[in-house]
């Protein structure tokens, strides 16, 4: 059996699939590796930091060709899925909610596609989750952004020249961005709270040493994951909100519903009455924006507020994204296999359940649109 992975094209992309580490774990299974020349090497994995077991391809064609099962992190281009041979397999990030062609021309030559993204969020594929390890370092990085480009200190300072106060930090949405935006805030120093519409969250915000906000609204939806909001709830949610927005001179938006648009939930207005000199970093930018002034990949001023856009932070930080997801791809691999033969057991649900194209067929609910 054949693993094979190449240099990431999308924009922006610097995250790579297989790691050194995991590399080395594949070809003890008696597996092979191939690779595109320079696949790690924006990550931080130069070609001759991956065994010397690996084979290096002459070039990326030659990777589609031989692969049985290719990996990646951006992994069902058009380009890339037509020079795929017939029959292989793919595991990596597919995107299944977008140009959904693809898991149909997959299908027809008998593709069997595995999305990373619709693992199921169980304990037991916890160490497959590459949501959570994505979004983990996209919280850590919106952090950094914020201080980086805040006119203020993030800690409290007693100098000769003064006292600093340290900066106030809301972080809305206390998922995995969320929480871990909380501890590196709290790690600079910063006061932070947190705000979420799930009530497990108070707990978990409280054990990182963040104060949690109340604004009165629970809103729990299917599988623990919050809902969206009803528009009474939307407007008790902002107006409690714009009280405290006044004093905050950070603001860090990660909330998300599954499957639905960024929850809108900083108006304009709301961003205009806040301290002149603040910054918001919206994790949400992607998905439309928790912040209605937000575009993605765009930093602009408003009123004198910095609201910052933010697309696909976790490749700002390809050494350790690349090692996580690396990770998780190898935890996902591992389970295809009997005694180093490479095999499939449908029964396994994690297999079954982030399958979207198998034996010939679409058969994901997210992508056949059986799945609201
Ligand atoms: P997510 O990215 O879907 O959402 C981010 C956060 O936004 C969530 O905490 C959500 O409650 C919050 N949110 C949504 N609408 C909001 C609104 N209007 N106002 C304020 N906050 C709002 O979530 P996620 O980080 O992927 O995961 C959320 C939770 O799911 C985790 O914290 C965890 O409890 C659970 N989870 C479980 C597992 C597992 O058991 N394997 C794995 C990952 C996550």
């Amino acid at each position: 059996t054949t693993v094979g992975f190449v240099k990431e094209r999308k924009d922006g992309e610097s995250r790579v699939a297989l790691v050194p580490e995991t590399a080395e774990k594949i070809l003890k299974l008696g597996w092979q590796v191939l690779f595109e020349p320079d696949a790690g090497e924006a990550a931080g994995f130069p070609n001759d930091a991956y065994p010397d077991m690996c084979q290096m391809a002459k070039k990326r064609e030659d990777v589609f060709h031989a692969a049985d099962i290719l990996v990646g992190v951006d992994a069902l281009n058009e380009d890339d899925l037509a020079a795929l041979k017939n029959d292989a397999v793919v595991v990596g990030m597919v995107s299944p909610y977008q140009q959904q062609q693809r898991f149909e021309t997959a299908a027809g030559k008998n593709i069997t596609v595995f999305s990373m993204e619709l693992i199921p969020r169980t304990t037991r594929a916890q160490a497959m989750d590459v949501l959570s390890s994505q979004a983990s370092v996209a919280g850590y990085k919106a952090v950094l952004m914020a201080a980086s480009e805040a006119p203020r200190f993030f800690p409290m300072l007693t100098t000769a020249a003064g006292t600093i106060r340290p900066a106030s930090v809301l972080v809305i949405g206390a998922g995995v961005a969320g929480l871990q935006a909380m501890a590196t805030a709290r790690r600079l120093g910063a006061n932070v709270t947190g705000y979420d519409v799930r009530p497990e969250t108070v707990e978990q915000v409280k054990s990182l040493g963040a104060k949690f906000l109340d604004l009165g609204v629970e809103a729990v939806g299917e599988g623990g994951y919050a809902r969206a909001l009803t528009d009474e709830e939307k407007q008790t949610q902002q107006e409690n909100l714009a009280k405290h927005l006044t004093s905050v001179d950070v603001l860090i938006t990660t909330a998300a519903v599954p499957g639905r648009p960024a929850p809108r939930i900083i108006t304009t207005q709301m961003v205009n009455d806040m301290k002149p000199g603040s910054v918001i970093v919206d994790l949400g930018a992607e998905g439309g924006g928790n912040c209605e002034p937000t575009e993605a990949g765009v930093t602009k001023l408003v009123n004198n507020v910095k609201v910052i856009g933010p697309k696909n932070l976790s490749a700002t930080v390809p050494l350790h994204a690349s090692e996580m997801y690396s990770r998780n791809v190898w935890n996902l691999l591992n389970l295809m296999h009997e005694e180093g033969r490479f095999a499939i057991n449908w029964e396994d649900d994690i297999l079954a359940g982030c399958a979207v194209t198998k034996a010939g067929a679409v058969v994901h609910p997210a992508v056949t649109g059986e799945q609201a």
